[in-house]
């Protein structure tokens, strides 16, 4: 069935030879029923959200009917997983409708997930369930206001099947998933697997082309493609770690060269501080822990510079000596935007030499004290800014008083934290920029309000009974992270002990 919903349309991955992907319709559904539209996102897309909300739009999006100009297809990849290598997997339960140029002139892939079977699909029944779809809605969507490199939903479907799984039969849904593109490092390890150098090429080539065009400018395109896929891929696992993000299965197949946070399964938020923090239910080593992050990139990245080597240079020897030198380079660039980021936060505008060890010393303090993370940058924010004598209606010392109070009541060792709290005070008075300074810089580092875990849950739970109150709630109280909402405070609060999420599911 075609659909009236109209979509500009311009498709250049389907244009690629047929290596690159199965062409597949999405599978149709019984009854499907429209969860929500991001409406700001399809028209910046070039979409009228209205045409999305229709009845039309609504049986596009659950995968009934196929937009004009569309050019449904299953893109392949391979991937390893858990550090175990998978010669094949693919959307197995995805379908690529196609890209538009957004009025910002960004070509981003439209993308349904959880639209049935494809030949990717393994064992799988190419589902998903309403859980894991409100979950990637809320936090997908909760990464891009923290202005952190994501996919984005652009709506988000019910389907009125059931999905079977292990905790027996669930609703079942639809994401529309938007990426600026969903090509991965699994998708140059499929090619590279097989020897097919001239798929690789073409795929690089288009990439560049996609991605990073000035690649096009280096002396050796393809060493530039890899340093630049290094440098966002550091640039993002150090945002991540600042507002304590855990993918959760980093896995090659679930990292994109465009440098977006992609494929949100059993990902989650910290409450409390502690860098060995895990909660996928799949992940028993901790392989993909909150302060495993960087080294595991590195590792990806080190299979897609592998993945490059017969398209870098036409010596093997020399290639393999360019490829692993980029790749060792990961740790220092990564290193620089973790510091000046976790800087930032603590509102140290440039670094000194001690301050690494000063913020090493910090989180330190914050895991051996069980400290809430988000808490304790957002009140240090609240102290610095009536410290600085910004709050203009409030007596300041008060303020400053209250957040002090609130941040060392954080804290098992009431003395610790006094000790950390001088030696910040005696760091930020060798600070040049001005306290106003400071302060934007802090507001913007440290969110006030994050995605926690017990918060989802409960969301979720609510709108399997039918009540998407919470989830309309959580997702507004998220698009503004950054400012305080004093109606919202109960977002702010960690979870009590009987809420405490200790597992999160795919
Ligand atoms: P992930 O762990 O989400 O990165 O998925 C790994 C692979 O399994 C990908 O190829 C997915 O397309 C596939 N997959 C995950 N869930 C399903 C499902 N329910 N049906 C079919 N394939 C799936
Ligand atoms: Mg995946
Ligand atoms: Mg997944």
């Amino acid at each position: 069935m075609t659909s009236t919903v109209t979509i500009p349309f311009d498709n250049s991955f389907s244009r690629l030879p047929e290596q690159f992907y199965t062409r597949q319709d999405p599978v149709p559904v019984a009854a499907p029923k429209l969860i929500k539209v991001n409406e700001d996102l399809a028209t910046l897309m070039g979409i009228d959200p209205a045409e999305l909300k229709s009845d039309d739009g609504v049986q596009m999006l659950a995968g009934n009917s196929v937009p004009d100009g569309s050019s449904p297809l299953a893109m392949v990849y391979a991937g390893h997983q858990f550090g175990g290598w998978s010669p094949r997997l693919g959307d197995g339960r995805a379908i690529l409708l196609g890209e538009t140029l957004g009025t910002d002139g960004v070509r981003r892939d439209i993308h349904l997930k959880g639209s049935g079977r494809t030949p990717y699909s393994r064992g799988g029944d190419g589902r998903a369930w309403l859980g894991p779809v409100l979950r990637e809605y809320i936090i997908s969507e909760a990464m891009a206001a923290l202005n952190i490199p994501t996919t984005r939903a652009l709506a988000a479907v019910e389907t009125g099947n059931k999905v079977l799984r292990e905790e027996g039969p669930l609703p079942g849904a639809i994401i529309t998933r938007v990426a600026q593109s969903h090509i991965r490092v699994g998708t140059f390890q499929y090619h590279y697997s097989r020897g097919d150098q001239d798929a690789l090429r073409t795929l690089a080539n288009y990439v560049i082309d996609r991605h990073y065009p000035d690649a096009k400018q280096a002396q050796n395109p393809y060493r530039a493609l890899i340093e630049m896929v290094m440098d966002r891929q550091a640039r993002l696992i150090a945002k991540w770690m600042q507002v304590g993000f855990i993918h959760g299965v980093m896995n090659t197949d679930n990292m994109s060269v465009a440098g977006e946070t992609i494929d949100f399964g059993p990902c989650a938020f910290m409450d409390t501080y502690h860098p060995g923090t895990v909660f996928s239910s799949i992940d028993h080593a901790g392989r993909y822990a909150w302060a495993k992050q960087p080294g595991i990139a590195h590792w990806n990245l080190s299979q897609f510079a592998q993945s490059l080597l017969p398209t870098l240079h036409e010596e093997a020897q020399v290639a393999v000596g360019i490829g692993q030198e980029t790749i060792d380079e990961f740790q220092d660039i990564f290193s620089g935007y973790y510091f000046e980021g976790f800087g930032k936060k603590l509102g140290l505008t440039t670094l000194q030499h001690g301050d690494p060890d000063f913020i090493g010393d910090t989180l330190k303090l914050l895991s051996d004290n069980e400290v809430d993370f988000t808490l304790f940058f957002r009140h240090l924010t609240g102290f610095a800014r009536s410290d600085m004598g910004q709050d203009q209606d409030t007596p300041k010392q008060e303020q400053a008083q209250d957040h002090k109070q609130k941040m060392q009541n954080l804290f098992k060792d009431p003395e610790a934290f006094n000790n950390w709290l001088s030696q910040w005070q005696t760091r930020q008075d060798q600070e040049k920029a001005s306290p106003k300074e400071r302060l934007e810089i802090m507001r913007k580092s440290n969110p006030i309000y994050i995605p926690r875990n017990h918060q989802v849950e409960a969301m979720i739970q609510a709108a399997v009974s039918g009540d998407y109150g919470p989830f309309e709630q959580l997702h507004s109280v998220l698009s503004d992270p950054f400012t305080e909402q004093p109606d919202n405070a109960r977002y702010e609060e960690p979870p009590k002990p009987e809420e405490v999420v200790h597992a999160t599911f795919c």
